[in-house]
């Protein structure tokens, strides 16, 4: 495979001179992303799994949510285990967070981040704060998929087919399916090198669009059921009870990505999805385009992401959740 068509800049050199004497001076790594995880985070923790096994590594890959359906084809997420399944004293040496702007995103494995531990931070959130030992943040980055691949590379660590797959998996679900403005000339370089590599890109995209489970179309079906268009339809609201959970079947990672179809309407410039979350506390995705910025919006609850790509909590019921968002989001448009 050649896609070697970036020179690394002096930064990225240093910062890729520093991960790889940490890793491979480490014996014991976990490597862990973010609560709720998507393709990205599964795929980026899955190839740089990979990759410090190979390296010799004793390797555990963590998380504390359910792994979304759709992406149980990735080669290996059989083995990302649930944190709270280790003992109280499992101890590493060197920690990897992926996609964790904070803390709190790393769910129940930062409790095994005492004092000693090297910890190597990895994300292109742009609320990403200096967590760790090393920092790489590059929030030009489309995703930390192509950030792994760029070190995984930069190494000349072969890329596998489960590799390629996980990656390419984190690349397409973090850009859209190749469609954000974060996507540049050099990750579709990428894609095409991971397809090289064995990806498969019409299997990837099926398993991850077009392979759902009646349970998921039905809940989809009573999501959509519930759109509403504000502010002369320049903001569409999606929301999930509790109830249609009952209804349908469906685990709540069921509804992930469901917030993509608030921005498919005609001149909508804002989107949020709300899922009940409790009697008084309400998780918000919030998309949008053509300059509103949610990921401010998301920040003033605590929450983060990205500019057109959010998320946070609001502790009230989903009816005032709703109205707190509505004067947030017409604000955004305004100040656009
Ligand atoms: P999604 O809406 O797809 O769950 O998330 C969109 C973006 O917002 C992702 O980058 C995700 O990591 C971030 N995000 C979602 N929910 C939260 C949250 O509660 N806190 C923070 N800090 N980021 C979030």
């Amino acid at each position: 495979m050649n896609a070697k068509t970036t020179t690394l800049t002096d930064k990225r050199r240093d910062i890729f001179r520093r991960i790889r004497s940490r890793l491979e001076a480490a014996h014991k790594i976990f490597v862990v992303s973010h609560l709720d995880p998507d393709g990205d985070a599964l795929g980026s923790q899955l190839a740089l799994g990979e990759y410090l096994g190979k390296i010799g590594k004793e390797v555990y890959l963590l998380r504390d949510s359910e792994v979304p359906e759709k992406y149980a084809f990735l080669p290996g997420v059989e083995n990302i285990r649930r944190a709270e399944e280790l003992p109280e004293d499992f101890a590493v040496d060197t920690a990897v967070l992926l996609e964790c702007p904070s803390l709190h995103r790393a769910g129940s494995s930062a409790k095994f981040l005492t004092n000693g531990v090297e910890i190597i931070n990895i994300d292109h959130h742009p609320d990403a704060l200096e967590l760790g030992t090393i920092n790489w943040i590059e929030t030009e980055m489309s995703s930390v998929g192509e950030m792994i691949f760029e070190y995984l590379q930069a190494v000349d660590q072969p890329i596998s087919k489960e590799m390629a797959t996980a990656l390419y998996t984190a690349i397409m679900t973090d850009t859209g399916r190749f469609r954000y403005p974060s996507t540049t000339r050099r990750t579709m370089e990428i894609g095409g090198a991971l397809i090289e590599a064995g990806a498969d890109p019409r299997r990837i995209c099926d398993k991850v669009y077009y392979d759902m489970r009646p349970s998921t179309v039905a809940l989809m079906g009573r999501i959509l059921n519930t759109v509403e268009f504000h502010l002369d339809n320049r903001v569409c609201l999606l929301s999930m009870s509790s109830e249609m959970l009952n209804e349908t079947g469906a685990g709540i990672s069921e509804a992930e990505g469901v917030v993509d179809f608030t921005l498919y309407g005609r001149g909508v410039l804002a989107g949020a999805f709300l899922k009940e979350a409790g009697e008084s506390a309400t998780k918000v995705s919030l998309r949008s385009k053509n300059g509103v910025n949610v990921g401010e919006i998301a920040r003033q609850f605590g929450g983060g992401g990205h500019f057109a790509a959010a998320g946070c909590m609001i502790e009230q019921p989903m009816k005032e959740a709703k109205a707190t968002l509505l004067t947030l989001l017409e604000k955004a448009i305004d100040d656009r």
